[in-house]
């Protein structure tokens, strides 16, 4: 088998990708798709994944385009930042932005099952089994491996993602020292549409509005709590009803209280980013480029900017069977790096700023949260990175 572009990683990033690609070739069999067996990542990994994502309007723009956006997702109309112990807070909504919505939560699996559907109409080759990996270079193509196949292709994606690992050593690696808490909440005075997030002493605490499922069940909410992880383990180790006090005590009553509604699961934090991405004709996106905090949901919506733009640098060497990938994806990483900086630089800066322990510092904060009230024009440009990023 001879590919033109083999993807290592089925996750929503790569998934993505395939799509994109599949749209811009005459021959999408040559379109190679890896990703660990069905069984092997159903219930282990990927069917029990617990993360609810935030995907702002522009990846719902993406996958809708791609016949690959859920049904059933929970709109996010209004967020309200605020600063535990002080006075600052900012609202921001679709209103300001003239959006239907500034976010949608959806659960992983959900995302996951919708590119699944869109990929199995796609032609693209999918790949199901064991770990991929590049094994060697051959007169300058990538030989891949996998369950003891081998082929060479033109490109090689590492869309490998996974969570921060504390001991990759990348361009910018650090740990928060905070892990998350997930749960799914019932609060007693659902606000739906609204989504919360609080600045602790320890770290962020966001609550999304969840949605609602067959039950029709509108007040749950989506919890990630960040704090030391000591805390947090002590929070998972909790039962129900003094999970649900404590996250009363630390969020307070605008929700009215709180009940536990399913499982808690722990994610340790840091961010690993890679200066360049592109070595020749291969190149990394996504969660395999990138590792970010999960302050204000980032990480996904900024891996499927990355996949939206790789698409467009691969479509020459799709169009002419002559063309070299090197210097397409040296070209695609350099128009990414400002969308990298800038997402993880504000990733990397919020969890940390508010939990300097420092009470001049918060109260700068708080004033700056006061400020971003005020002012829509400080507003606007911080809530429409977060919405849409640089799309470059
Ligand atoms: C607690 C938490 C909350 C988050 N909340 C949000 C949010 O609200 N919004 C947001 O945008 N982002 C959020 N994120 C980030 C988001 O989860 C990731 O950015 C996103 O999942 C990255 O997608 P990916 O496809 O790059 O990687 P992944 O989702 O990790 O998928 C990679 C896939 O590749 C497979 N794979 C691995 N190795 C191989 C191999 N050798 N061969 C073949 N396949 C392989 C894996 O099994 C997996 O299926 C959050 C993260 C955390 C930890």
């Amino acid at each position: 088998m001879q590919a033109d572009v083999t993807i290592l990683g089925g996750g929503p990033v790569g998934a993505t990708l395939a799509l994109l690609l599949a749209r811009a070739t005459t021959r999408p069999g040559r379109i190679v798709l890896c990703r660990p067996r069905r069984a092997a990542i159903a219930p282990a990994a990927t069917a029990a994944d617990p993360r609810s994502m935030a995907l702002n309007h522009g990846s719902r723009v993406l996958l809708k385009s791609l016949g690959a956006w859920p049904a059933g997702g929970a709109d996010i109309l209004h967020v309200h930042v605020s600063q535990q112990g002080r006075l600052g807070r900012t609202h921001i909504s679709h209103a300001d932005f003239g959006v239907p919505a500034l976010g949608t939560v959806l659960p992983y699996t959900a995302i996951v099952d919708a590119l699944d559907a869109a990929l199995a109409l796609s032609g693209v080759t999918i790949r199901a089994g064991g770990p991929a990996a590049v094994l060697r270079q051959e007169t300058g193509a990538p030989v891949i491996g996998q369950d003891g196949d081998e082929w060479t292709t033109r490109a090689c994606v590492h869309a490998e993602g996974g969570t921060f690992d504390h001991q990759a050593r990348n361009d910018l690696h650090r740990d928060y020292g905070q892990h998350a808490v997930l749960a799914i909440v019932r609060a007693s005075r659902p606000r739906p549409g609204w989504a919360w997030e609080r600045f602790t002493a320890e770290g962020p605490l966001a609550l999304l509005p969840y949605p609602a499922g067959p039950a029709h069940d509108t007040g749950r909410h989506a919890l990630v709590w960040c704090c030391r992880p000591g805390h947090a383990e002590h929070l998972a180790a909790l039962d129900d009803a003094a999970f649900a006090d404590a996250l009363g005590q630390t969020f307070g009553t605008r929700l009215g209280s709180f009940a536990a509604a399913g499982p808690r699961h722990r994610y340790p934090l840091g961010i690993n980013l890679r200066r360049h991405v592109a070595d020749g004709n291969i190149v990394a996106i996504g969660n395999a480029a990138q590792t970010l905090h999960p302050v204000a949901g980032q990480g996904m919506n900024l891996g499927l900017r990355d996949a939206a733009r790789l698409a467009e640098s691969l479509a020459p060497l799709l169009r002419d069977p002559s063309a070299h990938a090197a210097p397409l994806l040296a070209s695609y990483a350099r128009a990414r790096g400002a969308d990298r900086w800038l997402t993880s630089g504000l990733t990397d800066v919020m969890p940390r700023i508010f939990a300097t322990g420092l009470a001049p510092v918060e109260h700068a904060c708080g004033l700056a949260l006061l400020g971003l009230d005020m002012s829509r024009t400080l507003r606007g440009p911080l809530a429409r990175q977060l919405m849409e990023g640089l799309r470059a």
